[in-house]
């Protein structure tokens, strides 16, 4: 199954590989540290600035736009492994304008903004000029079940009115942050799936409150930082709506299958690194007399999270094969096996190396515990670990019972 990379992706792949060698590694802890000298840590690191502008000179920009129009025109099995390589640094999914949620943002934009929308948003963040933010889900409903989400957007004249308490609005608080896609129901009466709208906000409009941010296991991934926002009568032109009203659910359908593929696609590359520090650990420290290099349970380890990071790369690619040759939602069942898989996997093989790395592993001298904590909360995201397993489960049952249907069906010979 495993196809070769064309000339073209394997030529940004080389590219990219050199470029995170050269400049992004080496450039983590810089970034780190002009957030601690700056007066508070919700403002712009320079350094990301510079190197933004570095990468899309190099034409390392908009990797993930699988349309020629505006961006290389990759497919998602091609994006996969240029994926992968960003997402062993933190900081580089930035660097190259590939960051959730803007990527998502963008998609929703390229799919269903309308011309004028296109010019006053997705332009802007394209270019890397402004960030954004997705407010789906609220503190007072259960948002894996969207069909929960009670925003309310409200039709009133030549405007739109929204009020709800949104919370784990990623990229709230970055200084850069202009806009918000806002899911809301507009209209409660109608079919379940028709209730839900979605709707551009300026994030300087009135009625849009920043309540607080919310760190992540004590990380407050500053600058972009997850907030609790709160709508308050917001008023918006009619002309803000994206596709129409009751079309939330399929907006929402179109954003989610993509994007859950990247967040696994950065998973294994955050495990490779892993395994190579604990590696490098490995054949540095001495314990009891031998290597532990040495040690039969360490080489286990090792082997061990070889075949996971391999199995989960294979899973992850063959979705992104699928969704390339028969579409996204024929690829839901394989979409939703990777996105279990990956995080799991990835979370394996940072513990095996924080062990490893004794008291380091768990201290900020590696990059370890960062990317597990960005790890663990991949298993929430965009679809809790259950409601995935639920709907493979679904999909695998369904298939079979098809299956026997059919050959039931068949003479016997
Ligand atoms: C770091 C981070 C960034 C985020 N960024 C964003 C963002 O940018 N925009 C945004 O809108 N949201 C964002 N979220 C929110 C995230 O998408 C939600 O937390 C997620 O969808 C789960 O919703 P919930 O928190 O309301 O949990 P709930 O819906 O209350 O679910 C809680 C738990 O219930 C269990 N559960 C749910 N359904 C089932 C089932 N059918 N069977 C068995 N068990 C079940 C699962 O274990 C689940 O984890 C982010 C969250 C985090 C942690």
């Amino acid at each position: 199954m495993l196809k070769e990379l064309s000339p073209k992706a394997q030529k940004i792949k080389d590219q990219l590989t050199q470029f995170m060698d050269e400049h992004v590694y080496k450039n983590e802890a810089v970034y780190e540290q002009q957030l601690n000298d700056a007066e508070h840590r919700w403002v712009v690191p320079p350094i990301i600035e510079e190197l933004k502008a570095k990468a899309k000179a190099e034409g390392l920009w908009n990797l993930f736009i699988d349309n020629e129009e505006y961006g290389p025109g990759l497919t998602n099995y091609e994006y996969a492994h240029l994926c992968e390589i960003m997402g062993r640094s933190l900081i580089a999914p930035e660097v190259f304008n590939c960051n959730a949620p803007d990527t998502g943002n963008m998609e929703v934009f390229m799919k269903y903004g309308t011309e004028e929308q296109k010019e006053k948003w997705l332009k802007p963040l394209l270019e890397g000029e402004i960030r954004s933010v997705f407010s789906m889900t609220e503190i007072e409903a259960a948002s894996s079940d969207a069909t929960n989400i009670q925003a309310s957007i409200t039709r009133d004249g030549d405007e739109y009115v929204i009020n709800g308490k949104k919370w784990w609005s990623s990229g709230a608080m970055d200084p850069r942050c202009k806009v918000a896609i806002v899911m809301g129901k507009s209209d409660p009466e109608a079919e379940t799936y028709r209730q839900q709208s979605m709707i551009i906000v300026p994030f300087d409009a009135r009625g849009v409150e920043v309540k607080r941010y919310l760190p992540v296991f004590g990380y407050d991934h500053a600058p972009h930082g997850h907030a609790e926002v709160h709508y308050n009568n917001v008023r918006v032109p009619a002309s803000n709506i994206l596709l129409g009203e009751g079309r939330g659910f399929e907006i929402a359908q179109g954003r989610l299958g993509p994007g859950r593929i990247h967040h696994c696609m950065r998973a294994i590359g955050a495990a490779e690194r892993a395994l190579e520090l604990m590696i490098e650990r490995a054949d540095g420290r001495e314990t009891f007399g031998s290597r532990n290099i040495d040690k039969a349970v360490i080489r286990e380890q090792i082997a061990e999270s070889r075949i996971e990071i391999d199995s989960a790369r294979l899973l992850t690619l063959s979705a992104a094969h699928k969704m390339d040759t028969e579409g996204n939602k024929a690829a839901r069942k394989e979409i939703s096996m990777t996105k279990i898989a990956a995080p799991r996997m990835c979370l394996n093989v940072i513990d095996r190396a924080i062990q490893l790395f004794g008291g380091a592993g768990v201290s900020d001298d590696t990059v370890l515990a960062a990317h597990w904590a960005n790890a663990r909360t991949l298993r929430i995201v965009d679809g809790p670990d259950q409601v995935h397993l639920r709907d493979i489960a679904k999909l695998e049952i369904r298939e079979q019972l098809n299956e026997r249907t059919s050959k039931e069906k068949e003479p016997v010979r």
